[in-house]
């Protein structure tokens, strides 16, 4: 079972994640403070840490990069207010791997340490021995989501989280057209607030990246009243 710990000072997020850790098959750790948090971080050697940045004593900033300039590579996705927009980037700098943004739902944010776990070869599914990598390949374009990697006629392609998440999504489900309601609430998660128009915008810019040429229904296929397909 991957132990994940959870560095929140507000009992009441604390709470609701930890139970919905619980629930989703993870063993919860949990810290009110970052001395505590790090403590927890070389006693337990947790699979993953949720991290929160404005916390007392010990910010969130400071314990990422402690941790990162003393060799600890342990994935952390940090949790920010929703104010703290420039935090977002600044996390990310610090070295951490994600962040999610206060309000956020709970199928996103077992989506998003999913998504991290397996970036790191750590996913439940297959226990801790890794079987073959975990490809798609859909004409072109090949898929790797153990290495998150993404190749187009065996050019590594860099897209961001989410344009890897949307486009696996349409992979693994290829040749079935979903609404642009629908690729939200799978890969976004049912409780995101965004707009379809979001999806329009990821999918412009995978298109973009993929390399469409002149045709740009050429590997994701706009279907008419309906959403898009991978072809
Ligand atoms: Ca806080």
């Amino acid at each position: 079972m991957k132990k994940i710990l959870i560095i929140e000072d507000e009992p009441n997020i604390r709470e609701l994640v930890t139970y919905n850790l619980k629930t989703n098959g993870y063993e919860p750790l949990e810290a009110e403070d970052g001395i505590t948090g790090i403590t927890l971080v070389y006693k337990e050697k947790p699979d993953l840490i949720l991290l929160d940045i404005m916390l007392p004593g010990k910010d969130g900033y400071d314990i990422c990069r402690e941790l990162r300039s003393e060799g600890n590579n342990t994935p952390i996705i940090m949790l920010t207010a929703k104010s703290e927009e420039v935090d977002k980037v600044l996390g990310l700098e610090f070295g951490a791997d994600d962040y999610i943004s206060k309000p956020f739902g709970v199928r996103e944010l077992m989506a998003r340490i999913k998504a991290v776990l397996r970036r790191y070869g750590l996913t439940e599914e297959e226990g801790d021995v890794k079987k073959s990598e975990d490809t798609v390949i859909a004409g072109d374009i090949s898929i790797n989501f153990d290495r998150h990697e993404v190749l187009v006629c065996g050019e590594k392609v860099e897209l961001t989280m989410k344009e890897f998440e949307l486009l696996g999504f349409l992979a693994r489900n290829r040749g079935i057209a979903f609404s642009r309601d629908e690729l939200l609430d799978r890969v976004w998660g049912i409780d995101y607030p965004g707009e379809t128009r979001t999806i329009d915008v990821h999918i412009r810019y995978i298109r973009k990246k993929l390399g469409n040429g002149a045709d740009e229904d050429k590997y994701i296929k706009t279907i008419r009243g309906k959403g898009y397909k991978l072809k």
